[in-house]
């Protein structure tokens, strides 16, 4: 384990955003980490109701999950 790399004021997070070629979705979903799963879920669950596409989510996470660095501090207060 070695957590001692990252810096104390950013950590990483999940974000996924349905930027597809549908246009006007501004659906965009950003969790912890630990939160992988839940992200997906919602993912999935989002394209299927708004978009009518069911989308695995391994097909998901490889087209749509991107890791961002949060910073702390500034919004989350
Ligand atoms: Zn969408």
């Amino acid at each position: 384990m070695t957590n001692d790399l990252q810096s104390e004021d950013s950590t990483t997070a999940l974000q996924v955003a349905c930027d597809t070629e549908i246009s006007g979705c501004v659906f965009l979903v950003r969790t912890e980490e630990d939160d992988r799963d839940r992200l997906l879920e919602i993912t999935q669950e989002h394209v299927k109701e708004q978009h009518g596409e069911d989308v695995s989510l391994d097909e998901i996470e490889a087209q749509h999950v991107k890791t961002v660095e949060v910073e702390h501090g500034g919004q989350d207060r």
